[in-house]
């Protein structure tokens, strides 16, 4: 398959496994957080972790949109739509499973009567929107940059069509202050990021040059196929052994330094910085995340419908926020694969395609190795 296959060679990949073999010191450890849930599932989908070195450890981050979403956002869109008989939310698949409140879920109160949609696209809410006139539409729009223009377009879109029943619930969060954040706590101890693929082509390359100066941290803008993951993770070896503490760009076929700028003046046409906003794990943030400008206050749900805030804690044993901060792996949960599982998650991290849990429980459940943080 043009494209793909060529990027799945395994002879490839063994040869630069062998580098890094050869390039790894035996006196220290190298500790790399692969930022984003595409790369984690990578490592164990293609059994990249089986052609490491023992003392070559990835740390899976936060880069999960689902699992990042604190369970009382999910709550509040529930009681929303619960509580208005006019409504439609609309919301991306993985985000319908994440347990809330009382292990309640988007789907739970969907087969309860609500009328909640999932749907492919903002282009689908907009249709939703237009089809259904005398309804109230809400888009539960999540995640990180990547998904971020697409939410500004179908605000642009209503905006100009004039659409008066249709609006986005706005959970878009920023990846360089996580990232900061987790860097400046110090907790997970790394040497080197696997920095994300699909948000650098939007924010591009030069969004952690900051960041990685001030903490001394290298990092390597890495693709989501095997060789990609291991191209990039030699780079970070490289950098860490000769003290260098750069951005790098692997994923030059999609990544600049300047990222996609008409994607990033849509963005700021439509949003601005939001001055708090709470993470699963990682607590609540300054500057972490967007809301929508004043200027389309028609689209913003939180001020149409006054949406309440709602705290709720993670069930108990769930280690599901030390696991966004790097300092817990999956396994080391009681509940892992046992109370917990895919088809019955009781964290975010088992229920995204894109979670550290669900990538264990999928592709390394029965690895007898257990990687310990
Ligand atoms: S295994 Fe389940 S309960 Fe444990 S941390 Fe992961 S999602 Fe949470």
């Amino acid at each position: 398959m043009k494209y793909v296959d060529e990027f799945r060679d395994g002879n490839k990949a063994r040869k630069i496994a062998e580098l890094i073999q050869a390039e790894v010191r035996s006196d220290r450890q190298y500790r790399l957080m692969e930022f984003c849930g595409g790369h984690t599932h990578a490592i164990f989908r293609f059994g990249i972790i089986d052609l490491m070195p023992k003392n070559l450890q990835f740390i899976h981050g936060p880069g999960c949109p689902v699992c990042v979403l604190p369970a009382g956002r999910i709550e509040a869109a529930i009681k929303l739509v619960e509580n208005s008989e006019n409504l439609i939310l609309c919301t991306y698949a993985d985000l319908m499973r994440v347990p809330a409140g009382k292990r309640d879920s988007l789907n739970r109160a969907k087969a309860h009567g609500a009328d909640i949609r999932m749907i492919y696209s903002s282009t689908d809410a907009l249709n939703i929107a237009r089809h259904n006139p005398e309804k109230q539409v809400v888009f539960f729009a999540i995640g990180f940059e990547t998904t971020t223009p697409p939410t500004a377009a179908a605000i642009k879109i209503a905006h100009q069509e004039g659409l008066k029943n249709f609006t986005v619930f706005c959970n878009h969060v920023e990846t360089p202050p996580a990232m900061a954040h987790i860097l400046s706590s110090g907790e997970a101890h790394l040497d080197g990021i696997l920095g994300p693929s699909h948000v650098s082509t939007i924010i591009g390359s030069h969004a952690y040059t900051e960041c990685c100066k001030q903490y001394f941290m290298p990092l390597v803008i890495a693709g989501f196929e095997p060789l990609d993951v291991i191209q990039s993770t030699l780079l970070l070896v490289r950098q860490i052994n000769e003290r260098r503490f750069e951005v790098e760009n692997q994923y030059r076929r999609a990544v600049t330094e300047s990222g996609n700028k008409k994607a990033q003046a849509l963005m700021s046409e439509i949003f601005e910085q939001r001055p708090l906003f709470e993470w699963r794990g990682l607590g609540e943030l300054e500057n972490s995340a967007i809301q929508i400008k004043n200027k389309f206050a028609d689209f913003d749900a939180e001020k149409r419908f006054a949406i309440e805030h709602i705290e709720i804690a993670d069930i108990k044993g769930c280690i599901c926020p030390a696991v966004l901060r790097g300092v817990s792996n999956p396994n080391e949960c009681k509940l892992f694969g046992a109370a917990c599982t895919p088809e019955d998650p009781k964290g975010a991290c088992m229920v995204s395609s894109e979670g550290a849990c669900a990538a264990y429980y999928s592709y390394g459940r029965y690895r007898t190795e257990v990687t310990n943080l």
